[in-house]
């Protein structure tokens, strides 16, 4: 078959893994993103992925509650290696083959990030998931995503979301007026305030040319469909499409 994208960068957040409880893992939520993605495994595309940690910690809800920033950020960057490690949990019931990568040394459950290794497993066939964010406190697994994808390559970043097909021009659940954009450009994102990423992963992206498709992750089949190319949800990039 015939795709539009070898090698994808996959941006799930916390949030996608905790299903309707909307807090933690929810292990059947986590399988049925796995059995997406074995899909797409199966079309002979490279899979990489990168965890958010929104579903079990962010370092803002520390910081509002009087932690110190840093530590509270360091507490979030775990949180992803939770993710990751269930996330591969259930890609391997699925016999499909995986590694994680952490940006913080925890060798006893997974590899350290090296970009060449994570660029062989994927010439190999394995899907492999970034954990740790960036490794630096005050960064968004998004702006890890947009550095993952131009350290290694990749030809395009998919933003899932949570129930919303794409990227609007005000929040589609109250505001009747919100229209969906088909196409934008980075800086269109970063001057509108729209909600796609944050600001540092957008300039990223711009600046290294990495586009986005951001579409809805609930769709049965929707990771697939995006990489087949199919016009689904929204394109971003340094030109609209
Ligand atoms: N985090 C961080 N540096 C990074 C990536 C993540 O400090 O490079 C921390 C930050 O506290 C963040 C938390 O990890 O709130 C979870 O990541 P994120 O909010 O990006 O997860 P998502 O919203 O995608 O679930």
């Amino acid at each position: 078959m015939e795709t539009k994208y070898q090698r994808v960068i996959l941006k799930l957040s916390g949030e996608a893994l905790a299903g309707s409880k909307g807090f933690g893992i929810d292990p059947a939520t986590v399988q049925t993103i796995s059995q997406e993605l074995r899909e797409v495994h199966q079309l002979g595309i490279e899979v990489a992925i990168v965890v958010g940690g929104g579903n079990i910690w962010r370092g803002s809800i520390g910081s509002e509650m009087g932690m110190e920033r840093a530590q509270a950020d360091y507490m979030g960057m775990l949180a992803t290696v939770m993710n990751a490690l269930a996330l591969q949990d259930s890609l391997e019931n699925l016999e499909v083959p995986s590694r994680v990568q952490t940006s913080i040394e925890m060798r006893a459950v997974a590899e350290p990030y090296i970009r060449r290794r994570a660029i062989r497993h994927l010439q190999k066939g394995r899907v492999v998931i970034f954990a740790g964010g960036t490794g630096n406190p005050y960064f968004t697994t998004d702006t890890t995503a947009a550095l993952r994808a131009a350290e290694i390559d990749a030809d395009v970043i998919l933003m899932a979301k949570n129930n919303v097909d794409g990227v609007y021009s005000a929040d589609p659940k109250t505001d009747i007026e919100a229209t969906k954009y088909e196409s934008l450009t980075h800086l269109d994102v970063i001057s509108k305030g729209l909600k796609v990423m944050d600001a540092t992963a957008s300039s990223l992206s711009m600046d290294n040319d990495i586009p986005l498709v951001v579409f809805n992750l609930n769709e049965p089949g929707n990771i697939k469909r995006v990489v087949l190319g199919e016009n689904i949800g929204t394109t971003v990039g340094n030109q609209e499409s």
